[in-house]
């Protein structure tokens, strides 16, 4: 771990939040490289989850919403942990991760009794603090899908069974956040609400367990690394007829990337006596009014993002040297094309690199550097994932052609520059 997150910082993926202040704990900020390898995974989620199907519709719904939604979900009631505090030293523990209740881990001080701890985020709406205006901030996107169900059926008359995709931030006070990325109080999340025939449920939760797991594969994760844990009854949430995680290999031991659960007709039906309007589906074949059940398969952006880097990090002996290269897949890497000139004291050299990265970027990612001498610059792209290095030489000035460095094999071939620009598409397609 230490070693992907001192690239992270390094090569501008992730940063620590607020960290000219000293850094506000736990919280993370996504850099050049790290916003580029997040829009790529939440376009490769949307695509194979919204575009490549026909029964699932994209959404986006509001983090704040109306505080009865809570009530109805069961946060309210049910979304805690037990935590105890430290007299001594201040620190909060969570009393399932405490070995004996009553005593510091950290500093041996005496802890209070376990209480709840709502793992909401409270804020108030309007200019005046109090009660009658406290709202929460999300901590699952999930519900925004619930409470649109009714507009859904009436604007896009979707047959069941059918989805509603969303990714959006969440928020949870969690008591216990670290691992870098893993825990965090603020996240996002790809969440599918999958509605079907309550007889069709147990089958539908089966078959989401694979497509999700074939996804992370599809990724290019290595299959040792990910594995599916079914919950035992007693894990399950309040909600939840059954539910089962995928988890990824990480440094610290094998942790939830996502889970895939069958909430059954529990939301719907909540949502329906907590509000008064009717949630049920009409089946216009069979003449039946009856409540969905929602398998739901509810995924973490940054978690992902996480496994990948973890999994795409690579040390290789390169003659005397060890090279650091992030094998990410074509879609995911954030750097697809690097145009180097070789020297950079040559102002023609220099001046075609630029020219010949000003043309490729109208039709793909490709960036221009010249500040290190060659070696350099292919080290510093290998670290961030570059597909592509293509190198200006004094010769291109004669021939006309540029040498292309595969960041896998290292091997380096020529190619025209008239031909260049099919040869990479090609490549990257
Ligand atoms: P955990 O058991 O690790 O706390 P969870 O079972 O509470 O996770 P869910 O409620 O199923 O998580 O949320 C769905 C997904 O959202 C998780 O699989 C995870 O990828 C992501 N997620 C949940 N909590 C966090 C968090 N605090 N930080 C980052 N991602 C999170």
């Amino acid at each position: 771990m230490d070693k992907v997150t001192s690239l992270c910082k390094r090569r501008g993926f992730i940063f620590q939040g607020s960290e000219i202040y000293g850094g506000l704990a736990n919280t993370w900020d996504y850099g050049p490289y790290g916003v580029e390898l997040k829009n790529n995974l939440k376009r490769a989620w949307w695509k194979a989850c919204v575009y490549e199907r026909n029964d699932i519709l994209g959404m986006d719904a509001s983090i704040l919403m109306h505080p009865k939604v809570w009530e109805a979900s069961g946060h309210v009631e049910n979304f805690f942990d037990l935590k105890s505090d430290c007299k001594v030293c201040k620190k909060r523990f969570k009393t399932a991760d405490l070995k004996d209740n009553s005593v510091c881990p950290e500093c041996s001080g005496q802890l209070t009794e376990s209480r709840p701890f709502n793992l909401m985020f409270k804020t108030h709406q309007g200019p005046v603090e109090d009660a009658s205006n406290l709202i929460h901030l999300r901590p699952e996107t999930a519900q925004g899908m619930f409470v649109n169900f009714l507009n859904i059926l009436d604007s896009k008359h979707p047959k069941l069974p059918f989805g509603l995709a969303q990714i959006g931030k969440a928020f949870r006070n969690e008591i216990t956040p670290g691992n870098f990325t893993f825990r965090t109080r603020e996240f996002e999340q790809m969440e599918i609400e999958y509605f079907c025939s309550p007889l069709d449920a147990d089958k539908t939760y089966e078959s989401w367990i694979e497509e999700r797991f074939n996804w992370y594969l599809s990724l290019g994760i290595k299959k040792e690394n990910l594995r599916k844990r079914r919950h035992a009854k007693d894990e399950l949430a309040h909600y939840a007829k059954a539910c089962t995680d995928i988890e990824y290999n990480f440094p610290f031991g094998w942790s939830e990337l996502e889970g895939i659960a069958n909430r059954t007709d529990f939301d719907l039906k909540q949502h329906s006596k907590f509000s008064g309007k009717e949630l049920q589906y009409f089946d216009d074949q069979k003449k039946e009014r009856f409540y969905p059940y929602i398998i739901e398969p509810s995924g973490g952006v940054d978690r992902s993002v996480l496994a990948i880097l973890v999994d795409a990090y690579h040390e290789e002996k390169v003659k005397e040297d060890t090279r650091v290269v992030l094998k990410l897949s074509k879609d995911l890497s954030p750097a697809k094309v690097a145009v180097l000139p070789l020297l950079r004291n040559r102002p023609e050299i220099v001046e075609l690199a630029k020219n010949i990265a000003g043309d490729l970027k109208k039709s793909l990612i490709a960036v221009y550097d010249d500040t290190g001498a060659i070696g350099k610059l292919y080290r510093r792209q290998d670290e961030v994932g570059t597909l592509f290095c293509v190198t200006v030489d004094v010769q291109s000035l004669e021939d006309k052609q540029v040498t292309v460095r595969d960041r896998d094999t290292m091997q380096q071939v020529r190619i025209s520059m008239d031909k260049l620009k099919e040869y990479l598409i090609n490549q990257l397609s």
